[in-house]
């Protein structure tokens, strides 16, 4: 099979034995979970249910303000009893509006409120759109953006390929691998679906080289499902960050997205592989957005393991369920992989839709260095995958100077990393470039609001 890839990047050690080949193991239920009201990228949802009322699984907790307005409903994950609503610290590391519920001590995973299942293949367009947004998806692989908006383009966007995104590039991870193993179907019915909306007659599933031992059984599945000639199997080199999806549009398509511009703009629709699965089981079995599939890894992790668990359950819950911390040791925590997640400074917070991995990570693991000054040496330059210039953005940035910094590509920056990683300097480039677009988005919105 040809191997694809795109330039630049880096080649980093991925650290994924730990869980490679592990299955994805069903945590108990926990006896609360505290669920963000919002998990997606857009307008924010308001709650639909009230302190003392009883949930049952599945049953939608909270919606947009706004009927039509870019969103995603979220679902309660256990069927229990609402105790509160109230702030909590998120992922992000910023407080959202939360629901806990209290989990039904003997039902709390089957008395659910699933939706009646569907076919995709024999309802309307709009009712398969509608049932993507009912379910509360969006996409699994970080950014959160509903997947039901990606699927409905606007008219003059002209899209020709799906790409199902298993590419797990940032290292620990192995979520998206186990979950090819064992959703296979799932995965290869959710792509079949996404073409059936979208009437997209070609699909490929991306992924990075070191998982080619999955490859033969994707190619039965897709022979199974009568797709050969529409579906194929795209291996990329193993290089850092190529499950960007402007990188891997360019590795499996030769197409270059525009600057600030989407998938969408170079004919494609991205999501990743957890993503068709939760569509396929939104249409098969009714069921919400309600559960994530994820890693838990790191050195400060004794019992490293994929695992499925309700959203909305706490890290905290982890250890008490089966998993074994080593907390004299434990130094960073990471929502994420190490290159593009973030770090929070607690157990306390729960897990979401987006939550690919936590990496649960010792002093030794964690090697932190004073920052030098830069000696224009141009390797942060020479990795950049958008094929930027991160020393020049850090040096507007520096100033101030916001503008000349979007010259240079800030709000091109998918902000992978890799520059920092390759600075000899030790320059936090990365962080420096995430501070910059929050800034950046201030300064607009107060233009506007003076507007
Ligand atoms: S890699 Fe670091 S030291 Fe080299 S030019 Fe870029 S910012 Fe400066
Ligand atoms: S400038 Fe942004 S996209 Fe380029 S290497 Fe740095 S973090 Fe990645």
């Amino acid at each position: 099979m040809n191997i694809k890839t795109f330039k630049q990047g880096l080649r980093l050690p991925t650290r994924k034995t730990a869980t490679e080949g592990k299955p994805v193991e069903t945590i108990p239920a926990p006896k609360q979970v505290v669920i963000p009201i919002n998990q997606h990228f857009g307008a924010p949802n308001r709650v639909l249910v009230a302190v003392g009322d009883h949930v049952k699984r599945g049953q939608k907790i909270a919606d947009a303000v706004k009927p039509g307005s870019l969103g995603a409903p979220v679902h309660a994950s256990v069927a229990g009893i609402v105790r509160k609503t109230e702030q909590h610290l998120q992922s992000n590391n910023t407080d959202g509006l939360c629901v806990y519920i209290e989990a039904d001590a003997e039902r709390a995973l089957t008395d659910t409120a699933f939706m009646p299942p569907l076919d995709a293949f024999a309802c309307s367009k709009d009712e398969a759109v509608a049932r993507v947004r009912d379910a509360g998806i969006v996409g699994m692989g970080g950014a959160g953006f509903p997947t039901h908006v990606k699927l409905s383009p606007p008219p003059g966007k002209h899209i020709d390929t799906i790409i199902a995104n298993g590419a797990e590039c940032e290292p620990y991870l192995t979520i998206d691998e186990a979950s090819m193993v064992e959703k296979t179907s799932l995965l290869i019915k959710g792509i079949a679906i996404v073409m059936r909306i979208t009437g997209v007659q070609n699909a490929v599933v991306g992924m990075e080289d070191n998982k080619a031992s999955l490859v033969p059984a994707l190619e039965q599945e897709i022979r199974s499902a009568g797709l050969e000639g529409k579906v194929s199997i795209g291996l990329c080199r193993t290089r850092y960050p190529q499950g960007g999806e402007k990188l891997l549009i360019s590795a499996l398509t030769g197409r270059e997205t525009p600057s600030g511009g989407l998938p969408m703009d170079a004919g494609c629709i991205v999501s990743n592989v957890g993503t068709f699965i939760a569509i396929a089981e939104a249409f098969d079995m009714g069921k919400p957005l309600v559960d994530r599939d994820l890693t838990v890894s790191g050195s400060a992790c004794k019992t490293p393991k994929n695992i499925r668990a309700p959203i909305g359950a706490m890290l905290t819950d982890l250890p008490q369920c089966f998993m074994d911390v080593d907390y004299e040791n434990l130094h960073k925590i990471l929502f994420g992989g190490p290159m593009m997640g973030t770090s929070v400074p607690t157990l306390e917070i729960p897990i979401q839709k987006n939550t690919s991995g936590v990496i649960l990570m010792t002093r030794e693991e964690t090697a932190s260095y004073a920052e030098g000054v830069c000696i224009r040496c141009g390797r942060c330059i020479r990795r950049c995958s958008c094929r930027l210039s991160p020393v020049l953005m850090n040096i507007a940035l520096n100033t101030g100077d916001l503008d000349e910094a979007v010259r240079a590509g800030l709000m091109d920056c998918i902000e992978c990393g890799a520059c920092a990683y390759i600075c000899p300097a030790r320059i936090k480039l990365t962080q420096r470039f995430r501070v910059g677009k929050q800034l950046l988005r201030a300064k607009r919105q107060a233009e506007s609001a003076a507007r």
